[in-house]
C-alpha cells in the first residue's frame, strides 16, 4: 500500500487549524498539498467553541476584533453585513454565527487558491513520530506522511472533579461540558451543579436559561468570582516604555495598579490598561524564570483571568438577575466529595476561608466547568506520548502544555491552546492568528 505524502498535515480542524489552512493557502505561491486531520466531522472549521447551535452563547469579544485575517481587521464585520446579519462592530455575535463565518471563509480561501490540493481526513491521530525526513501520522486506517505537521488540537479536556467511578460513569455527570448532545438533555426543573464560575460556567447558565430552565443552579469555584464585564476601553498605550525591563510578577502588578490610576485620570479605563498589556504578555512570560511563573500562577492568575477573559455586560446582567431571583446560587469553596445514590449526587464542599466548614448539596446533574486541564495532570493522550517518546514534543517546565522536544524539529508547528506553557496567552483568536502568521512566514524564510 502506498501512503500519501503531504507538504503539510494539520492535526485538528478547529479555529487554529482553519487559521493555518487559510494562511498557508493564501501565502504559498507554488502548489502545495495539505491534509486536515480532524477526528470529529461535526467540528470541522468550528472546533469546540463555535460548534454549538445555541444562540444565547455569544462571543466574548466584539465583532470588530474577530476577523480571521490579521491584515483585514474589518473582514468579519463586512461578512456580517454581506450576509444580512443584524450585528455591528461593537456587538457580541452568537458563536454559532461565528462558526458559519469560519466555514464560509475557509471555503472562500479553498476556491480562491484552487492551485493547492487539500484533503480532509476524518480520523483521530493516534501516533506521531519522525521516520527519516518525514513525519509519520498514524490513524486507525493507516498512516499519513508529511514534511510539516501543525499541532492544532485545542484545549486538553478538563480534569475530573470527582474520583468515585460510579459518579464518573453516571450519565448525569459530565466531565466535559462540550461533549455529547448537550444541555438539551437536562429537564427544566432539575437541579444542576456547575463546578467553576468562569466563561464555561457562564455559557452553561445562559444556555440553560435560554431553554427555559426553572430548577436551581448551583455554582462552586475556589474564589466564586465571575469574569469581569467588557466596558469602554479607549486605546491607551502605556506599557511600551517599560517593556525593555524585566518586571517580576509582584512589580508588574504594582505597575499595573499605578497605570490604572493614571489611565483613569487620562480618560482611559482599567480595560484599556489590560488590553495594552496583552500585547506584551508573551514577552513578559518568556522573560520570567520558572519560579516567577509559579509565583504568578499561585497568586495572580485568578485576578489576571477575570480581568483578561471578560464577559459581555449583557451576560453579566443575566447572571446577576438569576442570582437575585434565587435560581442561581454562587459559592466560593472547594469541592470535597461527590458521591451518588444512583439517582442524585451528594456533594460536599468546604467554604472558602474556613478549614473544615462543610456545606452539603443534593443535585441531579453535575457539570464540570473547571476548564482545560494542563498536560501535567495525568493527561493520557497516546499520540502525545508517542511524540514525547520520539523527542518531538515534551511537557513545558510547569506542565501547562506541550513544547518542542529535544529534536527541535523545524517542521513541527504548535499553535493554539497547547502552547500555554510557552506563551501563557495562546487561546484567543488574536494570539492564535499572530502565532500562525509567525510560523507560516518563518517557513518562507527557510
Ligand atoms: C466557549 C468558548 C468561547 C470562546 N470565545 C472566544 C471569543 O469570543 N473570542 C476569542 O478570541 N476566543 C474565544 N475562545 C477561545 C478560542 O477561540 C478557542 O479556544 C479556539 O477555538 C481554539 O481553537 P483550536 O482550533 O485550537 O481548538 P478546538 O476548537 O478545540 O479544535 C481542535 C480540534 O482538534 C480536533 N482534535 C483534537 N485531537 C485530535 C486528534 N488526536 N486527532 C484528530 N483531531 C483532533 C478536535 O476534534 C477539534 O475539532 C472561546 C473558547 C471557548 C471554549
Amino acid at each position: 500500500m502506498t501512503h500519501p505524502k503531504y507538504d503539510h498535515v494539520l492535526v485538528g480542524g478547529g479555529l487554529s487549524g482553519s487559521l493555518a489552512l487559510i494562511e498557508l493557502l493564501r501565502t504559498t505561491p507554488s502548489p502545495i498539498s495539505i491534509a486536515v486531520l480532524e477526528e470529529n466531522p461535526h467540528r470541522l472549521f468550528k472546533g469546540k467553541a463555535y460548534s454549538a447551535e445555541v444562540s444565547a452563547q455569544v462571543l466574548n469579544v466584539p465583532a470588530e476584533r474577530m476577523s480571521l485575517y490579521w491584515d483585514q481587521s474589518s473582514h468579519f464585520v463586512r461578512w456580517l453585513e454581506a450576509e444580512g446579519h443584524p450585528y455591528g462592530p461593537h456587538d457580541f455575535v452568537p458563536r454559532t454565527v461565528y462558526g458559519r463565518y469560519i466555514t464560509a471563509t475557509v471555503h472562500e480561501a479553498l476556491n480562491q487558491h484552487a492551485q493547492h490540493s487539500v484533503r480532509f481526513v476524518f480520523q483521530k491521530l493516534e501516533h506521531l513520530s519522525k521516520e527519516g525526513a518525514a513525519f509519520r501520522l498514524q490513524v486507525a486506517q493507516g498512516s499519513l506522511w508529511a514534511q510539516n505537521v501543525w499541532i492544532a488540537t485545542g484545549n486538553f479536556s478538563p480534569a475530573d472533579v470527582a474520583t468515585d467511578p460510579i459518579v464518573l460513569n453516571h450519565p448525569n455527570y459530565w466531565s466535559d461540558p462540550w461533549r455529547g448532545a448537550g444541555l438539551a438533555l437536562v429537564p427544566a426543573a432539575d437541579s444542576v451543579l456547575l463546578v467553576g464560575t468562569g466563561l464555561t460556567m457562564v455559557d452553561q447558565v445562559l444556555a440553560l436559561e435560554a431553554q427555559g430552565h426553572t430548577g436551581p443552579i448551583h455554582a462552586v469555584s475556589r474564589r466564586g468570582m465571575y469574569p469581569l464585564s467588557h466596558g469602554p476601553a479607549p486605546a491607551y498605550n502605556w506599557f511600551a516604555p517599560y517593556s525593555g525591563q524585566v518586571w517580576s510578577p509582584v512589580e508588574l502588578s504594582r505597575l499595573v495598579r499605578r497605570a490604572v490610576v493614571q489611565a483613569e485620570a487620562d480618560g482611559g479605563t482599567w480595560i484599556s490598561v489590560v488590553n495594552d498589556l496583552r500585547e506584551f504578555t508573551p514577552g513578559i512570560w518568556a522573560q520570567w524564570s520558572a519560579a516567577e511563573r509559579r509565583q504568578f500562577l499561585r497568586h495572580l492568575r485568578p485576578y489576571w483571568e477575570v480581568h483578561r477573559h471578560r464577559l459581555p455586560a449583557a451576560s453579566l446582567e443575566r447572571l446577576e438577575s438569576l442570582e437575585q431571583s434565587g435560581q442561581l446560587k454562587r459559592n466560593a469553596g472547594r469541592i470535597r466529595t461527590i458521591s451518588t445514590d444512583g439517582s442524585t449526587f451528594q456533594v460536599q464542599w468546604v467554604v472558602r476561608g474556613t478549614a473544615e466548614h462543610v456545606e452539603k448539596l443534593d443535585v441531579q446533574w453535575v457539570i464540570n466547568c473547571t476548564g482545560p486541564q494542563s498536560f501535567g495532570k495525568k493527561l493520557k493522550e497516546p499520540w502525545i506520548d508517542s511524540a514525547v517518546l520520539d523527542g518531538l514534543l515534551e511537557s513545558d517546565p510547569l506542565a501547562l502544555g506541550i513544547q518542542p522536544g529535544r529534536r527541535q524539529d523545524p517542521g513541527l508547528h504548535l499553535i493554539g491552546p497547547p502552547r500555554k506553557g510557552m506563551d501563557w496567552e495562546s487561546t484567543a483568536l488574536h494570539e492564535i492568528r499572530a502565532r500562525v502568521k509567525q510560523e507560516v512566514h518563518a517557513l518562507r524564510s527557510v
